[in-house]
């Protein structure tokens, strides 16, 4: 015991000796991230167990860690920012926040639909924004795409959540990009025309409505839906998969950047790289039942369980490009 704690004692004296405070400072890596703290802790421990960089991180909302990005400047001490859907990282990007990076890695691992065509973020993580519907009332035979659910037999049938969310945003900018203004308004007014009732505040919300037989279909994040079954294995509820043979189902991301004033930009960009590979992405995209960017990677078991799918291959650069026409287009068409 005693012999041990000398010896626990004698390397940490070695570190601290042969490190020195500088070279420290210098290894390190400061991310940002509106990715919850749980998500990313268990990855960050790896990368520093298998590299030896150290990794310091802040979590907060999205919005907040961008406004804190912009008012720190030159003076921030973050090199990465990590955070959830294609349109806040377009923001981040647009705001002038995020470095570009040249990395062979990050192209290789990541597919061009799910980056920044300017290289200045990148996916790291999918998840797909589908149609859930009550297995007891409804049969998959009844469900096409997104854009049937504005069809009458669904009146007074259909729950969404808030157009406040980003996720919805980013939906009905990526149906701008396919269909055009008009034609998008008539079909978010043909699903406010089924609402059962007023949208609600989350995606879990949504399914619990649905479950407790407020309305039959509606439109959630494929992770959040997860969370539900697995609470609940018996769970009355599937996942329907739009669009199929057509322009596919919508997918988002939770990705990041390299920071504009970042101090360690080559350690910001090997974290990235690291992220996007084969060994990291069961961890990044499994710990929240998400789906890997990265083609070479299956899938978490529990996710490859509700059925593959063809995904919306239009970049989803997109989703931030449009989100202003998008929020525009909701209200007027009578989305809350
Ligand atoms: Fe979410």
């Amino acid at each position: 015991m005693f012999l041990k704690r000398i010896s626990t004692l004698f390397l940490t004296v070695a570190l601290l000796v042969s490190i020195g405070q500088e070279f420290v400072m210098a290894d390190e890596i400061v991310v940002y991230s509106a990715r919850k703290e749980h998500l990313i802790k268990p990855l960050f421990e790896a990368y520093t167990k298998e590299t030896g960089e150290k990794i310091i991180y802040v979590t907060d909302k999205a919005g907040p860690l961008m406004q804190r990005l912009k008012a720190e400047g030159k003076n921030s001490r973050a090199d990465l920012l990590l955070t959830v859907d294609a349109g806040n990282l377009w923001h981040a990007a647009n705001e002038g926040l995020l470095a570009t990076i040249q990395s062979p890695i990050l192209d290789k691992n990541i597919p061009s639909h799910l980056k920044d065509p300017k290289n200045r973020w990148f996916g790291l993580s999918l998840r797909a924004r589908t149609i859930v519907y009550a297995t007891d009332r409804v049969t998959p035979e009844q469900l096409t795409t997104y854009e049937a659910l504005g069809d009458t037999k669904w009146k007074g049938k259909l729950l969404l959540r808030t157009s406040k969310k980003v996720y919805n945003q980013s939906l009905v900018a990526m149906l701008i990009a396919e269909h055009g203004e008009e034609k998008t308004e008539a079909i978010v007014k043909s699903w406010v025309d089924n609402l059962a009732t007023a949208p609600f505040s989350n995606d879990t919300k949504t399914m619990k409505a649905i479950l407790a037989g407020q309305g039959d279909v509606g439109i959630v994040n494929t992770y959040y839906f997860g969370r539900l079954l697995k609470k609940d294995p018996n769970l009355k509820l599937a996942l329907f998969w739009p669009n199929q043979g057509g322009s596919g189902v919508h997918v988002n991301v939770s990705g990041g950047g390299v920071t504009a004033h970042a101090r360690n930009p080559q350690g910001a960009t090997r974290l990235l790289e690291w992220l996007s590979s084969p060994k990291a992405q069961n961890l990044f995209a499994g710990a929240n039942m998400e789906y890997p960017v990265n083609p070479d990677v299956q899938a978490d078991a529990t996710v490859a369980a509700w059925g593959s799918f063809q995904e919306n291959k239009l970049n989803i650069a997109k989703a931030g490009e449009l989100q202003a026409a998008a929020i525009r287009l909701m209200d007027r068409a009578g989305y809350r």
